[in-house]
């Protein structure tokens, strides 16, 4: 039995409000794991984040692989034995931060969906920016798993996309943007989905299990603790 981790290079900052989540999530499973005064051995870079959403609205995603693909070097080199890329969305460029190392990246698409094939389920409702939603990089790696996705209508994907941008990014939560997600789901749910993908990770600062209609898959939680049982491996 393993007494330590490996070293978990996590590249945050997307926003730093579920950066932080994370930094808790991957402690508490190691505490869990090892017991005691364990806790988990990590680097955390943290990118401004006004500078990767600017990259993101302006379509300049070889400029934030690049700039991604950085960070992820300078986390080897200090030390990271595995990587964790601390967003959904910027999965977009996630061969390219791959590319960059020689430690693996651990796909947060792939941990998600192995998650929901081992609940049994087939057909998830995903809720994330619009860019998770819109664009084929993160269904398509979910549907390499055999998962079917819906996505919400155009109002609803619009909400969910300001939302997380203008509140959940900047430490806001409101109640009435929680009946907001909460009313998708339900949709989902109308629409034949078993579950629901919270594929961006500062949802489940919003809204909880108890919240759905549906089950939940929250990405920084099947993440940071895929990450812990990679770590230990
Ligand atoms: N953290 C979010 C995600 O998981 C959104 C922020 C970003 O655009 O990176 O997609």
């Amino acid at each position: 039995m393993r007494t330590s981790t490996r070293v978990i290079g996590l590249i945050g900052g997307m926003s730093w409000e579920s950066s932080a989540l994370y930094y808790r999530l991957l402690n508490e499973a190691v505490a869990r794991e090892l017991g005691g005064l364990h806790s988990a051995r990590c680097v955390l870079a943290s990118v401004d984040f006004a500078e990767v959403e600017r990259l993101q609205v302006t379509g300049d995603w070889d400029a934030a692989g690049a700039l991604l693909a950085g960070v992820a070097r300078d986390l080897q080199a200090a030390g990271a034995e595995l990587l964790v890329l601390c967003t959904n969305t910027m999965h977009k460029v996630a061969d390219t931060v791959q590319a960059a190392v020689d430690i693996p990246l651990l796909h947060l698409g792939d941990c998600t969906a192995t998650a929901v094939r081992a609940a049994g389920m087939d057909t998830v409702g995903l809720l994330g920016t619009a860019f998770t939603m819109e664009q084929a990089f993160y269904r398509d790696r979910l549907a390499r798993h055999g998962l079917t996705v819906l996505v919400p209508d155009d109002d609803d994907r619009a909400a969910v996309h300001r939302i997380i941008y203008d509140e959940l990014c900047l430490g806001v939560v409101e109640a009435s943007s929680r009946r907001r997600y909460q009313d998708v789901i339900e949709r989902f749910a109308a629409a034949g989905a078993q579950g629901v993908i919270f594929g961006c990770t500062e949802i489940e600062l919003l809204i909880g299990a108890a919240d759905s209609v549906l089950p939940v898959f929250p990405t920084s939680q099947l993440h940071a603790e895929a990450a812990v049982a990679a770590a230990l491996a």
